[in-house]
């Protein structure tokens, strides 16, 4: 079967192309329709050690290697005892990668795919890291790329998003005016939308993080912790373990336990009155600026993930998120302020002592001041 997109909505296959993002029918967005893969882990060692190890569960022609192009070493990532001698509670150091967050998993999938289709310039929209991300994989595989990003943006990962030559556009605004306005430019000039949040291809990137759990392991945990704005580190893990699942690699659904803040919580929202899509919430300011995402996109598909797994979701007021960085930092882990947010979330879960859980570092400490 050829991989094409599939509607979310109403269900309409569209074919690949450079410049179609979300469904021309109604609207909605895209997801993948493509064979389940059969997951052997026995080829894996004949494939880089990046994200690429998995190559075969992705969704690109096997007979090309597009993944030279862009990639830099992204993934296999350290999974670490955070009390060392204890096996229950691991963190995984995703902050080890070539841009210092986890979205070089999605973004080195996504510019692979641009690249594949000849795109000579994309166009994404970010509160920070993800357009940090999209930015070094473009600039890897020689593609243009424009980053729109709200004028709050920390300076820093603005920074970091020029020093790879990408245009900046700031955007007075909301993190959703500013995603109208890339939004209006990938239409305008018929380029490549390389959306985290819109682009089905950023998941084949981020569902290595189940796969090398797995391998990490040997065996799926029964809770994983997960950040959540948009969901693009949720859906891929989601998605990851599913297919291991499906294989009989493992033998549960891990938990998925999403971490949200208290200021900016559409999802928890929904969760807890057992809606099937989130409202846009009126989000006030937090000091998580990589999670504060009032209307996310794929909502209906993230509540629906974690009730499959029995998961829940958390919420975290302001005044945890500093105090758990600082005791992750005293720990050894020093992460940016919004993954901060996820070791507060577990303090808040454990409440079962005895089951395997895992923590994601997703942004390094250096981002944020
Ligand atoms: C992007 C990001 C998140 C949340 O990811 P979503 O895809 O928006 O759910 C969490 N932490 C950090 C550091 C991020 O960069
Ligand atoms: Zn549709």
């Amino acid at each position: 079967m050829k991989t094409q997109y599939i509607c979310s909505e109403c269900g309409t296959i569209h074919p690949i192309t450079l410049t179609i993002w979300k469904c021309p029918s109604c609207g909605g967005v895209l997801d993948l329709l493509k064979e389940t893969p059969s997951v052997n882990p026995g080829v894996w060692k004949g494939y880089p050690f990046s994200i690429w190890r998995y190559a075969e569960s992705m969704a690109f022609p096997a007979e090309t290697r597009p993944w030279e192009a862009v990639s830099m070493g992204e993934g296999q990532t350290p999974l670490v005892q955070l009390f060392p001698g204890s096996s229950e509670v691991y963190v995984k150091v995703d902050y080890m990668m070539p841009t210092l967050s986890f979205k070089d998993r999605g973004a080195a999938a996504l510019i692979t795919k641009a690249n594949e289709l000849g795109a000579e310039k994309v166009i994404a929209d970010s509160s920070g890291n993800a357009g940090t991300a999209i930015a070094a994989f473009a600039a890897r595989a020689n593609i243009e790329c424009d980053v729109y990003v709200s004028a709050k943006t920390s300076p820093k990962k603005v920074d970091q998003i020029q020093a790879h030559g990408a245009g900046i556009q700031k955007i007075l605004g909301t993190r959703e005016e500013v995603a109208a306005a890339a939004q209006r430019a990938v239409e305008q000039e018929q380029v490549f939308y390389a959306s985290h949040v819109y682009n089905p291809y950023f998941f084949e990137g981020t569902k290595s993080y189940a796969y090398e759990i797995y391998e990490q392991l040997g065996r799926a945990p029964e809770t994983v912790i997960v950040p959540v704005g948009n969901g693009t580190l949720l859906l891929g893990v989601y998605y990851g373990f599913q297919e291991l699942l499906v294989n009989n690699l493992i033998s549960h659904m891990p938990k998925i336990v999403a971490v949200q803040a208290a200021n900016c919580a559409p999802l928890a929202q929904a969760y807890e009155m057992g809606a099937e899509i989130a409202e846009a919430a009126p989000a006030e300011p937090t000091l998580a600026e990589g999670i504060a995402i009032a209307a996310p996109a794929r909502s209906a598909q993230i509540l629906k993930a974690v009730r499959q797994t029995n998961g829940t979701f958390i919420r975290i007021a302001e005044e945890e998120i500093l105090s758990a960085r600082e005791a992750l930092a005293g720990r050894g882990f020093y992460v940016e302020i919004t993954s901060a947010i996820n070791y507060a979330g577990w303090l808040q879960y454990r409440s079962e002592e005895y089951e395997t859980v895992v923590i994601p570092l997703c942004g390094a400490g250096i981002k944020s001041s």
